[in-house]
């Protein structure tokens, strides 16, 4: 049966709580807001069904059909702008959804306070799932609605980090063809409690609900942008990138679920059709696309990945690219993990004993450059002086910008 004696051989998929029979694994939460698995023992037979679906146990080397790279921009401004990057996920449900089948994706929960994964199946709603929540998302029961769909043969598309595509397909234990899976260049997945934390802080400060939140807004007011209700208006309060300490406790590694710091889903070949990812470097490999509204990088893995990105690609602009040439350079998400940093301890256990502003101003304060940053971009003047110096950019430090 499943035990945990170390937090980082469990990244949280749920493929174990989903697999079980007897429905004797509970997933609770543990001091740092992430889900790990508990058996039951009373109730547990030891049929070890939950060490077969386990994606960490199991370990399985991943052989891809094929690995080709496109630079990918959405032709539709305005779907582009509700997602992350270029748009190119809302394509790919879409097309799902024309066939009469369902999509499976990380939406907002209606209270604002958590991520969780949803299935859709209209057009109206394929929006909760766009865009990007820099939190680890509940799965759930979901991976056994997904077997269900695919028995009854409709058409499922599944998005999720490599963990849950991982999850999912060691969970079902045999290939469907009626399956497609998308999973991202994933930087790691922040804790839900810490979210939490932050939405109750904005809340407090603001007097009012938090009703929805844009983890990649692309206006020029500021990249995080919460929607809150008080009983007289609806209001939004943007944050910069290097204002929100949120974010920042993110980049700087401190909030991430243990497993991320040794993730073993990372690298080139994945068992997902297709990864989806930020394309940085545009600016050097394919200057034609970028137009600062967000460019994806898609990575085809199997040829029914390819066969479904050929049926979107008249919705696209795109330009091949050479793989191993654009990540020698950038976005080291794809194959590697990031380091836990030396504080992390100090920083959870300050989460327990500091109020959220207190904690922010100890591991994120805003320095006076940083609110000067943010005064340029709202005034769009950034993007001046930065259009003006990307001709002599040449590199980036590997871990991009969000
Ligand atoms: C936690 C996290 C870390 C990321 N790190 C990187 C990175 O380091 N480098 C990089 O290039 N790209 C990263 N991305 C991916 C990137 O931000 C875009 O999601 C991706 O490029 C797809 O963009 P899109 O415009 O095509 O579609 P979008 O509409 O932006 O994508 C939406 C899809 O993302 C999925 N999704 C959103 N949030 C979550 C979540 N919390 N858990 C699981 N699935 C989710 C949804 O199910 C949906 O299918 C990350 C995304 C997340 C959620």
């Amino acid at each position: 049966m499943i035990e945990i004696k170390n937090k980082q051989d469990c990244c949280g998929c749920e493929a174990c709580y989903n697999v079980c029979p007897l429905n004797c694994i509970s997933m609770k939460y543990d001091e740092e807001g992430f889900k790990f698995p508990y058996v039951d023992h009373q109730k547990c037979v030891d049929c070890r069904k939950c060490e077969s679906a386990c994606p960490m146990i199991r370990n399985k080397p991943i052989d891809s059909e094929i690995a080709e790279g496109y630079a990918a921009v959405n032709k539709n401004l305005n779907d582009r702008l509700q997602s992350s990057s270029g748009g190119v996920f809302g394509l790919l449900a879409t097309k799902i959804i024309n066939l009469g089948g369902i999509v499976v994706g990380c939406s907002m929960a209606q209270d604002c306070k958590r991520a969780e994964h949803i299935v859709v199946d209209t057009q109206k709603d394929l929006s909760k799932l766009y865009g990007s929540k820099y939190i680890q998302s509940d799965i759930n029961r979901i991976y056994s609605v997904v077997k269900n769909n695919l028995i009854k043969q409709k058409p499922v598309l599944f998005s999720g980090t490599p963990c849950q595509v991982e999850g999912l397909k060691s969970f079902l234990a045999q290939p469907y063809d009626n399956l497609i899976c998308v999973d991202l260049i994933c930087h790691g997945v922040p804790s839900p409690i810490l979210w939490e934390k932050n939405a109750a802080y904005i809340e407090k400060k603001s007097g009012s609900t938090l009703k929805g939140v844009n983890f990649r807004c692309k206006n020029n007011k500021g990249q995080f942008e919460y929607r809150v209700n008080s009983p007289k208006n609806t209001k939004m309060y943007y944050r910069s990138k290097e204002e929100d300490s949120y974010f920042q406790f993110f980049l700087k590694n401190l909030s991430l679920r243990r497993s991320c710091y040794q993730c073993r889903f990372k690298g080139i070949n994945r068992s997902a059709d297709i990864t989806l990812g930020d394309f940085w470097g545009g600016e050097e490999f394919v200057p034609s696309l970028c137009d600062g509204n967000g460019i994806s990088i898609v990575i085809l893995h199997s040829l029914i990945g390819k066969k479904l990105f050929e049926e979107i690609k008249v919705s696209l602009d795109t330009k091949k690219i050479d793989i191993d040439a654009v990540f020698s350079r950038h976005n080291r998400a794809l194959t590697e993990s990031f380091e836990e940093p030396e504080n992390r301890q100090e920083f959870w256990m300050d989460f327990h004993r500091l109020s959220y502003g207190k904690l922010s101003k100890k591991y994120a304060p805003v320095s006076k450059k940083d609110k000067v940053k943010a005064l340029l971009r709202k005034s769009g003047l950034l993007d001046l002086i930065r259009k003006g110096c990307l001709h002599k950019r040449h590199k980036d430090s590997g871990t991009g910008s969000f």
